[in-house]
């Protein structure tokens, strides 16, 4: 082999040694960017690696939970995820002396169509033993929080309930409605999700959901003009395994809550 040969050999193998070396850069290359989340770059037309697909969201946060119907995270939580509205009561909300049994459900029939802020307020301009439920959920589906459940607040008459309910051992969530209203779409879905979070906080069974007409029937009829099959079949709807809510029908139609 002469010299000349020899030169030319060893330039040919460098340059398959440098090609060889491009080709291994444009190879798919690992890149960890600040977020230390895995991104793969490369040349253009080579492989890219597929990113792992997402796992099925899971409830996380409270206000997850409310809108599931699992947990039962607690009521400030929820406060503080603007679940809730904060709107308190001024008085007459106590310490409570028995577990929670019932939850009642009611309708503010009030004379002229209101809110619920003004329904709460003129709750609080009557006195200190005034009425009130610990919920009101308004027309737009707002859900106001006067008092924390925990404690009690007044909503039903102790001398004219039956089974047994009185205001230490249930929570009130009045639905604003007055005259001919209907109730609205935002308003049944929050009093739905409203409830199922009740029963499932203060761990309660279906039957331990009434309205305020089925336990004080001389006096009352609210929630009035309610759809109770429609709402039994929302509450399914939001959790599956509690598949019988046993509430009565209110009877009549009239009604003048508080
Ligand atoms: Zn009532």
């Amino acid at each position: 082999m002469t010299v000349a040969r020899i030169l030319m050999l060893s330039s040919w193998l460098l340059s398959v040694g440098f090609a060889m070396l491009a080709l291994h850069t444009a190879e798919p290359t690992l890149v960890q960017t600040s977020h230390a989340r895995t991104t793969y770059s490369g040349a253009v037309g080579s492989r890219i690696k597929k990113a792992p697909s997402k796992q099925p969201v899971r409830p996380e946060t409270a206000r997850d939970h409310f809108e599931t119907g699992t947990g039962a995270p607690d009521p400030e939580k929820l406060l503080s995820q603007k679940v809730f509205v904060s709107y308190p009561l001024k008085g007459s909300v106590r310490k409570r002396a028995k577990q929670v049994s019932f939850i009642v459900l009611h309708s503010t029939e009030t004379e002229k169509p209101a809110d619920a802020k003004r329904i709460i307020r003129s709750w609080n301009n009557r006195g200190k033993n005034h009425p009130g439920t610990q919920y009101v959920v308004d027309r737009d589906g707002i859900i106001y929080q006067t008092a924390n459940p925990r404690l009690v607040t007044i909503h039903v008459n102790i001398h004219r309930t039956r089974f047994g309910v009185d205001n230490h051992n249930s929570v009130g969530i009045e639905t604003v409605r007055s005259g001919s209203q209907k109730y609205t779409e935002p308003q049944l879905r929050s009093l739905s999700r409203l409830t199922v979070y009740l029963r499932n906080y203060f761990g309660l069974t279906d039957k331990q959901i009434v309205t305020h007409g089925y336990i004080q029937p001389s006096t009352r009829t609210d929630p009035v003009n309610f759809d109770l099959n429609g709402f039994r079949r929302r509450c399914r709807s939001i959790s599956q395994p509690h598949t019988n809510i046993a509430i009565d029908s209110p009877r009549g139609a009239q009604n003048t809550d508080s």
